[in-house]
């Protein structure tokens, strides 16, 4: 598709996009729209159809909440499948991870988020550690400080840094994936970024990690759960997936136009003064 027909199905769509998103996802793909369907409107204002769900066990990962809010597109269930799975594989025998909750399998309001509308979000609940650092289930959503230290109902906890950062590097490099943002507070995103380079990480993952880890600006620090939020792969912006936010260039390109030649720019210039389809319209089509 180039990238004339992409803008103008895209510019199409925005106004019902709008309006979905005001009054949720009215059975789309409809006749009225019948293109649209996946991640359809923003994270906060949209609606999702033919989502995935999350199991509420499997190998590295457990639902923390076992109720509705388990849907997702597929490459975000997926991706936390996968990551969960290589960091069980790369550090065994410690505690899964725990996923909150992702979205409603139609999309829509979640209670207690302002996001989780169209399947590009899911909450992971930050891996932990006892203080002499064993690996231990997290009790839940529990706020680390730049210390790297929990205090819940008179226990400590210590943010578990290594798994915390082969979860981000599983995530960031999950084939098809495209990760839009890791939200994470600045001070927990420094210890992250600080080991992996102690570590020896490739630098340009590293660069990766940092640009996609990010505090919010508009909500909770994010000190007590990471959380991921997908782009929209150029396919599913056709198809109604609304997005912002900046296009990392390890992600897909987007469609572009092809160079056009002398003659076709000088057609397309003076294109309005020739004799147009009009004419050749008015032709009978020549028989079968
Ligand atoms: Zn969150």
């Amino acid at each position: 598709m180039n990238v004339r027909t992409f803008t103008s199905i895209a510019a199409a769509f925005l106004p019902l996009v709008a309006l979905l998103g005001l009054v949720g996802c009215i059975g789309s793909p409809s006749a009225l729209a019948p293109g649209m369907r996946g991640s359809i409107g923003l994270p906060h204002r949209g609606c999702l159809t033919g989502g995935a769900s999350l199991p509420n066990k499997g190998p590295g990962f457990e639902r923390y909440r076992k109720h509705e809010v388990r849907w997702g597109n597929p490459r975000l269930v997926s991706a936390i499948r996968t990551a969960s799975a290589d960091v069980a594989r790369a550090r065994p025998g410690g505690a899964p991870l725990l996923v909150g909750d992702l979205s409603f399998e139609s999309g829509g309001v979640a209670s207690g988020h302002r996001s989780h509308r169209n399947g590009r979000d899911a909450d992971l609940i930050l891996y932990a550690l006892t203080p002499d650092g064993r690996s231990v289930r997290a009790p839940g959503f529990i706020d680390y400080g730049p210390d790297g230290l929990a205090v819940h109902e008179g226990k400590f906890y210590r943010l578990d840094v290594e798994r915390t950062w082969l979860l981000v590097k599983a995530l960031v490099t999950a084939p098809g994936a495209d990760i839009q943002w890791l939200f994470l507070a600045a001070w927990l995103e420094a210890l992250v970024i600080e080991h992996a380079r102690a570590r020896g990480e490739d630098l340009s993952l590293v660069h990766r990690a940092e640009n996609v880890l990010l505090q919010p600006a508009d909500s909770t620090p994010h000190a007590d759960h990471l959380h991921v939020r997908l782009a929209c792969t150029p396919d599913e912006m056709v198809a109604g997936c609304y997005g912002g936010g900046p296009r990392w260039r390890w992600l897909a390109p987007m469609p572009q136009l092809a160079p056009l030649s002398d003659e076709d720019l000088i057609v397309s210039i003076v294109g309005d003064l020739l004799p147009g389809p009009a004419t050749a319209a008015a032709t009978p089509p020549a028989a079968p």
